[in-house]
């Protein structure tokens, strides 16, 4: 007798096998889909192995699955790579990939009936097995090793390990299955081979190796191969069923959902390669995260090279899924070579020019399912303007803001077409949120002269906003930054020299005013973009915003604190209030307090923190008894 090691699984694996176990799934059946998928590529690791160590070659790699009525058992029995103990205990007893733990708090959010598409999306693949299991055994043997490891589980608390007997290398997974649940008409008898070959033909008839079906028939042992192996890819659009490529999609993307758009091409000539490309339907929950799942699937004349190859597309197209299939590189090709590779850049080229003009045709002819992707993954897609000048223009031709007259999000050629005859530039604003935004001082005038301004809410839009520069000729104008030049040119002459005496009668309050507000303001106006507000800030030309500021600390820079400029309303009532309380003193504490009170409330209207929210609270309350005096 060996020796029987018992532990426990890490925390989240436990939170996560609870919710596996005890949740009502409506799809069971995925379970097998992913002990397949999980068999097949330690087979392909195995291949690709094999080509440099010959040692490890097996030429009949081949995943088989072992139905037993009597037992109840289903067995997935692989000859790939294998795993040695320390992998099992690290491989199934851990969750290693980092992001787990927003993983399954967005699981606790989505409830049980968005739970399962999550674990879908996060691939628990192995895990997934005690959704049909009462007990899961797993017999190893790595490549290359003579020894091999049994390890079983119920799912709840731990699990047991123990020295184990196994011919070849590989992997057999044990299913002992639970009871059919009475009154479930859904719940299927996975132990039925009629039941089995109806799962792998939906769900892995395109696995690139075969899946034998292992069968008792008159007291001998069948085999027959399930799954057609056709690699999809390589098979002519106009002959693949829309079905077909969304269960495959579903298949490489772990997602329940059928994509949004499926681009399958082939290019011939100097470079030969097959491209199946997927937009999905919807965000996977690790878009944002660095650690995120990102790439392409690389095949080199159909054998497997690596999964996450995120050479191929840029990475502001993260969220696009499926595989490259190409006849002239080479198998052997490591990462590193692929940095370096003319023909994997010749390809990244062809499919990211692919995907823009996928996305400019949906835009066009399909706005509905624009708006729908736009939704999803527009955010990403933005962040091309940081990243990569050569793609500005058919990003530009891509984005879509909302604008202060619509939340419904718009096209730049539909914001022009909409411009008024004499406006000669595209007004854009900066902020938090759009909230703030919808409500922010500087777009009184722009409101009251019905000129539309798009809103730039994303923080992604900071990055945006100074690569946007041009459209169809117009040029991109902050509203918060610099003089605002309305339509209708330059002020007439009259109003030019009202506008003068005005800043020239107000001098010594404007100074005063800057003097008050030293630390925070480098001067003190008049505004022409107010209408019905006291006073707003704006930056000069050229300045960073507060929230490019705010956001270039969060990334440990140090930035010097930017001053803005204080815009005072020359129509408001205010201006008679603070030339009273300057003329009684601009030292006294009710000149300095109005004018910290001013700037607090413009820092407010644009949704920022202010320095000191208790001392403006104070100054509010104060000023409130003072009125009833
Ligand atoms: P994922 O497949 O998403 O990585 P799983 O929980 O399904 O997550 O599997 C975890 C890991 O266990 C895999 O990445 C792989 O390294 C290993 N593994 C699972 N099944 C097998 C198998 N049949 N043969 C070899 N390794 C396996």
């Amino acid at each position: 007798m060996t020796e029987v090691q018992r532990k426990e699984f890490q925390a989240e694996v436990q939170e996560l096998l609870g919710i596996v176990i005890h949740s009502l799934y409506s799809n069971r059946d995925v379970f097998l889909r992913e002990l397949i998928s999980n068999a097949s590529d330690a087979l392909d690791k195995r291949r690709f192995l094999a080509l440099t160590d010959p040692a490890l070659q097996e030429p009949n790699l081949a995943i088989r699955l072992i139905p037993d009525a009597k037992a109840r058992t289903l067995t997935v029995s692989d000859n790939g790579i294998g795993m040695s103990e320390e992998e099992v205990v690290e491989n199934i007893g851990t969750i290693a990939k980092s992001g787990t733990r927003a993983f399954l708090d967005n699981l606790k959010k989505a409830g049980k009936e968005g739970g399962l598409d999550l674990i879908g999306q996060f691939g628990v693949g192995f895990y997934a097995s005690f959704m049909v299991a009462g007990e899961v055994e797993l017999v190893t043997r790595k490549a290359g090793s003579d020894k091999a490891v049994r390890w079983t589980s119920n799912g709840t608390g731990g699990y047991t390990l123990q020295a184990a007997q196994r011919k070849e290398p590989g992997s057999d997974v044990i299913l002992h299955l639970k009871p059919k649940e009475e009154g479930d008409e859904s719940s299927k008898d996975y132990a039925d081979p009629w039941e089995l070959r109806q799962l792998v033909k939906r769900y892995s008839d395109f696995i690139t190796h075969p899946v034998m079906l292992v069968t008792e028939e008159a007291g001998k042992g069948k085999e027959d191969t399930v799954n057609s192996m056709k690699a999809l890819w390589t098979r002519p659009k106009s002959e693949v069923k829309p079905e077909e490529y969304a269960e495959f999609y579903k298949q490489i993307a772990h997602d329940s959902t059928a994509p949004l758009e499926t681009i399958a091409f082939s290019a011939e000539g100097t470079l030969e390669y097959h491209a199946l490309l997927f937009i999905p339907t919807r965000a996977p929950f690790d878009l944002m995260f660095r650690e995120g799942r990102r790439g392409l699937q690389l095949y080199v004349k159909r054998v497997f090279i690596m999964g996450d190859c995120d050479r191929l597309l840029p990475d502001w197209m993260r969220f696009v899924k499926g595989l490259v299939d190409s006849a002239d590189l080479s198998l052997n090709l490591s990462r590193e070579m692929l940095q370096h590779d003319r023909q994997i850049d010749a390809i990244r080229k062809r499919l990211t020019r692919k995907v823009l003009d996928t996305l400019k045709d949906m835009k066009k002819n399909e706005g509905e399912k624009y708006l729908r992707f736009w939704h999803e993954f527009g955010t990403v897609l933005k962040e091309g303007f940081a990243q990569d000048p050569a793609h500005h223009e058919d990003l530009r031709e891509l984005v879509l803001f909302p604008t202060s007259r619509s939340t419904e999000p718009s096209g730049l050629a539909d914001y022009v077409a909409r411009m008024k005859d004499d406006q000669k530039e595209i007004y854009y604003i900066l902020g938090e949120s759009l909230e703030t935004l919808k409500g922010s001082p500087l777009l009184e005038v722009f409101r009251e002269r019905d000129l539309e301004v798009l809103f730039l809410a994303d923080r992604v839009d900071e990055f945006a906003a100074p690569a946007l520069h041009e459209y169809q000729g117009r040029k991109f104008r902050s509203v918060s930054q610099g003089e605002v030049e309305l339509p209708g040119g330059a002020p007439a002459k009259e109003a030019k020299a009202k506008e003068e005496e005005l800043q020239k009668r107000h001098s010594g309050l404007l100074e005063a005013l800057h003097k008050a507000l030293e630390e925070d303001i480098k001067e003190a106006r008049f505004s022409k973009r107010l209408t019905r507000s006291a006073a707003c800030l704006v930056g000069a030309e050229g300045d960073l915003s507060p929230q490019m500021e705010q956001f270039m600390r969060q990334l440990g820079q140090a930035v010097p604190k930017g001053k803005r400029i204080l815009e005072i309303n020359p129509t408001h009532p205010i201006l008679g209030v603070l030339e009273k309380l300057h003329g009684a003193g601009p030292e006294s504490p009710q000149f300095q307090d109005s004018a910290r009170l001013l700037y607090d409330q413009a820092l407010l209207a644009e949704g920022l923190p202010l320095k000191d929210p208790v001392e403006f609270a104070r100054k509010v309350a104060d000023l409130m008894v003072a009125a009833q005096r």
